[in-house]
């Protein structure tokens, strides 16, 4: 039996399965949350979302949102089965640890090469672009209903993942499955307004002073920029309001690496993103802090000030660069 329809057993035999992904929830990950809960509902398995924190306010339109809760507020009643989505390692599910009853299975499904298959059933395909293209294949292989409403969660998974298919994880396959959910009724014009083009105002004025910060190395091939729990304060943001900043440095003309340094309020650490164009593996770098991800685009968090931050992280990425 192929991996995901082991997968597809052991949730259909399941009464109440909880659903996670990892901490900063993104695009991929609510977006594969709710497509596999409507998969579940639909072979009448009872399903429960709770991540670490709330979902960024871009993607409360996605259907089935409204039932998505944190892990502070604890399971409404016991699961028989974890399934973690897009998550590289169980600390990255950070509080929904605490809520996880140690003798309940774990399904891991994942796209990340850093994944640490931490799950009792590891699904974990470092080639797909993320893990909405994945649950497409799961859904095809156990012939599955897809719904419009499916369809638009995992469209809403894969088009962030590939940065609006523009990152190098964006195969022919992906623009294969693109089309067949469009098919199925997914609404690109009515996605894409709603995840890029209805920013507010607040956001753009966080964007204008995190571009001041801007700064480089080597002659432009490295682009950073920050963003402080100051600058949040002006602009009453937070740091759900970041996840695409990134973008910023790394689409200057001329810049290998992008990296956004992101203070986190109140606790002393820096949270850092990097983007790489070329053949620098971010992945690596990021890795030597505790962090990981994927060759082209990773995270980790840094002990420190922001000046130390960039320290640290930028003579790893001049390092990484100048051996090349
Ligand atoms: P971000 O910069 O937070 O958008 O993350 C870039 C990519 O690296 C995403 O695919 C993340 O899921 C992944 N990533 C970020 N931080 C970590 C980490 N600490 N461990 C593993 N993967 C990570
Ligand atoms: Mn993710
Ligand atoms: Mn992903």
């Amino acid at each position: 039996m192929g991996i995901e329809k082991e997968i597809w057993a052991e949730i259909k035999a399941a009464k109440r399965i909880l659903i996670t992904a990892h901490e900063r929830v993104d695009g991929d990950g609510i977006g594969s949350e709710l497509a596999l809960r409507q998969m579940a509902l639909e072979a009448g398995v009872e399903v429960e979302i709770v991540n670490d924190g709330e979902v960024p306010a871009t993607y409360r339109f996605l259907p089935g949102v409204e039932t998505v809760r944190v892990a502070a507020g604890g399971l409404e009643k016991p699961v028989d089965l974890v399934v973690s989505l897009d998550s590289a390692t169980r600390q990255r599910l950070r509080s929904v640890n605490d809520i996880i009853q140690p003798e309940v299975r774990i399904v891991n499904i994942d796209h990340h090469i850093s994944n640490t298959n931490f799950g009792d059933l590891n699904w974990v395909d470092g080639e797909a672009s993320s893990t909405g293209e994945m649950l497409f294949a799961f859904a095809r292989a156990n012939d599955l209903n897809l719904s419009p409403e499916i369809a638009t969660c995992l469209y809403a998974a894969i088009i962030t993942d590939t940065g609006r298919f523009c990152y190098s994880n964006t195969q022919p396959k992906t623009h294969r499955v693109i089309a067949e959910l469009i098919e199925a009724g997914a609404r690109p014009s009515e996605i894409s307004r709603r995840i890029y083009r209805e920013e507010r105002l607040n956001v753009l004025n966080l964007k204008r002073l995190a571009t001041a910060t801007l700064d480089f190395r080597l002659n432009g091939a490295i682009a950073w920029m920050d963003v402080t729990a100051d600058m949040h304060r002006q602009t009453e943001t937070d740091y759900l309001d970041t996840q695409d900043f990134v973008d910023i440095p790394k689409s200057i003309k001329g810049a290998k690496v992008g990296l956004l340094f992101r203070e986190i309020a109140g606790d002393g650490r820096i949270r850092v993103s990097l983007r790489s164009e070329g053949h620098v593996d971010v992945n690596r770098i990021a890795e030597k802090f505790g962090g990981g991800g994927h060759i082209r685009a990773a995270g980790c968090t840094v002990e420190g000030t922001l000046a130390e931050a960039h320290e640290k992280v930028l003579a790893e990425v001049v390092k990484a660069m100048e051996s090349q």
